[in-house]
């Protein structure tokens, strides 16, 4: 999903600089991973649902066919039931003090999902209806989203079960991802999912939390969606059968080498269609909105043939996009399988392009979530954080360094709104731990967002672009289809920017890894000839303190590094007439003393002048004047430098 009130909030401050765009945004990968054409299919899902839209209900009944992909016999499942997230306030969902993060709107109507039959079967043994002796409840625990179902007998790995199953569910007032506003429905998490069984055989299960998202075994999902007919249906997959029948709108969606299917049903849609890279792209919004839907059409153009030259072609034949109306604005800025739900008000000004923002990022998640299907609540950085690095450089590759607004000729870019806010939470929390162990939805928000974009932006900005690109084009590819943990996205940048980065990204991950590079001293005097009493050729001679009459100016410049990261930077070396002289520094170690002879005196120093090492965490150290030219107060020449800081940030 996408944190677009909190930049919405942010935008107009800034301190960072920003980069030229990529020359070759949209050059093809070097990495040759290999990609994969599809997914294992372990979970498959074959069911109807019949919505009431006056009493908000769905109706669901079909079939699971679930496989044993694991090395192990199992003799349980682990089944989600997410829409009681809404049953009461005594959810794990509503019960977390968690704010800072969006949903905090109190629920107006609470939703439920009740599983009426839940029946086995199996090749040559009788049918048994499992739901009797499930258990929905963890000790002392009210929450009723993650139902333990034992099995009479194991099932061995490789063995594969049919569960025919019917449920009711209650959709609740709209709140962060699912329900409904008036006649607008959006139903996602809504039907009874089997959680991800790991190849050792452990279940990754977990009751719905406010600040994690999902994590799911691929399948095959064909689904019927039975609506009124005055209404129009939006669903992850391809329409492969569509009638009108008694009154009813009836339409099947069938997708393979998916985790998750969501859908949208609205009697005011206005809709619009393209062919954009051989996706078909649908887009649904409300009337009066075609100018949002113009902009999220503009940016798709750019942004599926973008996303498939780095990280793999996406492989879907549809995307439906959802613009939810004003009232179920909740609904927006989020992702599911070919499906993915946007934002803004009709009028959405041009000059800050959050409709492209969001639109980015929730394409975005079709890679990172979507194809490379994360632990999103064990890692909630490698599907956020990842995309969200994804998005800024998409918008900076598209839009150029003003990604996120230009005005009166200055510039604001997505990566120096990142870098402000993730450094704003550097010494909280580590970044790299499960969702439910953030302290506060703030400290979630930008840590697993920004501060994720930000230490990958900062390899770009260190490293290059090319090596970035290998990197993640490789692990995009390698794992597509696949389910990697953190060491997998590490190795990815070991083989392909070296050692030393793959290290920098897991103590900035995992270690609250935070850098601080600075300017200590600048010092240069004119040279001195020798002074002061010296024996020679056997005779005492005491030597008169005297000018330097040649012009020759020597120093120093002695620059730290402190904090766990390192990073190689720049040292710009400035001279009194204004010419300069850099210096690069692998600053693996904590200090360096940079020599200085010259015929002009030195008049200061700025270590990282292109801002780099956007993870720095304090820059107005970054800067100091030669010690024997100082002409104003220390504190003035503070302020001066901030605002040069400033106007960097808002680049002309
Ligand atoms: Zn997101």
């Amino acid at each position: 999903m996408a944190v677009v009130a909190t930049l919405l909030s942010w935008v107009g401050v800034g301190s960072a600089s920003a980069v030229s765009p990529p020359p070759d945004g949209t050059r093809e990968s070097a990495s040759d991973a290999p990609i994969r054409a599809h997914a294992d299919l372990v979970a498959s899902y074959t069911f109807r649902a019949t919505l009431d839209p006056v009493g908000h209900t769905v109706r669901g009944e079909g079939t699971i066919h679930w496989t044993n992909a694991s090395s192990v016999p199992v003799s349980e499942l682990w089944v989600h039931l997410y829409l009681n997230a809404f049953k009461n306030d005594r959810s794990d969902f509503l019960r977390e003090p968690i704010l800072g993060f969006r949903g905090s709107a109190p629920i107006q109507d609470w939703g439920a999902i009740d599983v009426r039959t839940f029946v086995m079967r199996r090749p040559g043994k009788e049918s048994v209806d499992l739901w009797l002796h499930s258990d929905l409840h963890r000790k002392e625990d009210e929450d009723e989203t993650d139902a333990r179902v034992p099995l009479p007998t194991p099932v061995l790995p490789g063995e594969a079960i049919d569960i025919d199953v019917t449920w009711d569910d209650k959709l609740p007032s709209i709140l962060e991802r699912t329900g409904y506003a008036g006649s607008f429905h959006f139903v996602g998490q809504w039907f009874p999912k089997i959680a991800r069984l790991e190849p050792n055989g452990r279940w990754a299960h977990f009751p719905f939390h406010r600040l994690a998202e999902f994590y799911s075994d691929f399948g095959i999902y064909d689904v019927t969606v039975d609506v009124p007919s005055s209404f129009v249906i939006g669903a992850t997959g391809p329409v492969v059968e569509r009638r009108i029948e008694g009154g009813r709108r009836i339409e099947r969606h069938v997708q393979g080498d998916v985790h998750d299917f969501a859908w949208s049903a609205y009697d005011r849609f206005d809709e619009k269609e393209e062919t954009i890279d051989g996706v078909d792209v649908r887009v649904l919004f409300p009337r009066g909105y075609t100018f949002d839907a113009t902009r999220e059409l503009a940016t798709l153009r750019f942004a599926i043939p973008h996303f498939g030259s780095l990280y793999g072609r996406y492989p879907y034949s549809v995307l439906t996009v959802v613009h939810p109306p004003r009232e179920a604005a909740e609904a927006g800025g989020m992702e599911y399988p070919t499906l993915i739900t946007t934002g803004g008000a009709w009028y959405a000004p041009l000059f800050a392009p959050m409709v492209e923002l969001v639109t980015m990022h929730e394409f975005g998640h079709q890679y990172f979530y979507g194809l490379v299907a994360t632990d999103e609540v064990s890692w909630p950085f490698l599907d956020e954080g990842v995309n969200s690095y994804a998005e800024e450089e998409a918008l900076e590759a598209w839009l150029g360094a003003g990604s996120l607004g230009q005005w009166s000729g200055f510039t604001l870019s997505d990566a120096a709104v990142q870098a402000v806010l993730g450094n704003r939470a550097e010494h909280d929390e580590p970044v790299a731990q499960a969702a439910p162990l953030f302290r506060t939805g703030e400290d979630y928000s930008l840590l697993v967002y920004e501060r994720t974009a930000t230490i990958l932006e900062t390899l770009r900005r260190v490293y290059g672009d090319e090596p970035i690109r290998r990197a993640l084009g490789r692990y995009a590819r390698r794992f597509r289809f696949e389910h990697p943990g953190p060491d997998d996205l590490a190795r990815s940048f070991e083989v392909e920017v070296g050692a030393r980065a793959g290290d920098a990204l897991h103590a900035a991950l995992f270690n609250e890894g935070w850098v601080d590079y600075t300017v200590s001293e600048v010092s240069s005097r004119s040279s001195e000839t020798a002074a002061g009493i010296f024996d020679r050729d056997g005779k005492r001679v005491t030597l008169p303190r005297g000018k330097n009459t040649g012009g020759a100016y020597e120093g120093w410049v002695l620059v730290t590094r402190r904090g766990t990261l390192s990073f190689p930077v720049d040292i710009e070396l400035t001279r009194e007439d204004g010419t300069t002289e850099r210096v690069r520094w692998n600053a693996e170690e904590a200090s360096t003393r940079i020599p200085y002879h010259g015929t002009v005196a030195l008049s200061g120093a700025v270590v990282d002048p292109e801002h780099a090492v956007l993870l720095d965490d304090d820059l107005s150290n970054n800067h100091a004047a030669a010690e024997a030219v100082h002409r104003s107060p220390r504190v003035t020449e503070r302020l001066v430098y901030w605002a040069e800081l400033l106007l960097q940030a808002l680049v002309p």
